[in-house]
């Protein structure tokens, strides 16, 4: 799309807001790969504080999903999403998303619930949020829990079967574990293709987020494949 084009469609499709995708929040970061992964208390206390500072609201993933669906808003929304479900989501980001009053969802990976499998890229790490902390944090308005598979495989490596099984069973495990319908989830990696729309969809979640496609713009997002940008700190 050209400069020119850009700007007109911008025009006519006006911000709506942003998802932002986070994973963990650390006091001391990894010095390998998983880096990018993790973010300090004060990076997230500062992105919090900016983004308030240039107007922003901070909106549960239900109200996003209300805004885009009705395609209006008199402040740009900021919605916070973790992914995977790490101890450290209760440990560390908990109170400051507490303190500041900033709603924010928790896409978990049930496997790695109590650890019962590994987390792959930290293989010497026991990291998967504890179900008591994980029930605490949902009894709290400011918390809503989706959906990130059993087993974080990129699902469109699966078959449909294979693939239906990682979310019905993810979901279920979830909704008995916290005792009510979960209608919101993520796909790990990102990666999807149209079988797992159609299971999605099956299931009625809400909604369904992608990792990557920047800001949510007036009449360019589905709710079954929302865009994210991923908070990195520098
Ligand atoms: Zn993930």
């Amino acid at each position: 799309m050209s400069i020119f084009r850009r700007k007109l469609h911008n025009l006519t499709h006006p911000l709506l807001g942003r998802i932002l995708m986070l994973h963990r929040v650390v006091e001391h970061r990894s010095e390998g790969e998983n880096r990018e992964l993790e973010i300090t208390p004060e990076f997230l206390r500062r992105t919090i504080e900016t983004y308030r500072q240039q107007g922003h609201r901070f909106v549960s993933i239900d109200e996003a999903c209300d805004i885009i669906s009705n395609g209006r808003t008199n402040h740009p929304f900021v919605c916070l999403t973790f992914d995977d479900g790490y101890q450290d989501n209760y440990d560390i980001a908990y109170p400051i998303l507490k303190q500041m009053e900033v709603p924010f969802a928790i896409y978990v990976t049930t496997g790695f619930i109590d650890n019962r499998i590994p987390i792959r890229w930290y293989p010497n790490e026991k990291l998967g949020i504890n179900t008591e902390y994980l029930k605490t944090m949902d009894a709290d308005p400011l918390c809503t829990i989706g959906a990130h598979t059993v087993s974080h495989p990129k699902l469109d490596n699966l078959s449909p079967q294979e693939q239906q099984k990682e979310i019905e069973q993810s979901l279920q495990e979830l909704e008995s574990i916290l005792g009510h319908p979960i209608h919101h989830f993520s796909y790990p990696h990102g990666a999807y293709n149209a079988d797992t729309l159609k299971i999605v969809n099956d299931c009625h979640f809400i909604s369904t987020l992608r990792a990557w496609g920047g800001s949510i713009r007036k009449g360019d997002a589905t709710l079954l494949e929302l865009p994210r940008i991923e908070l990195k700190e520098p």
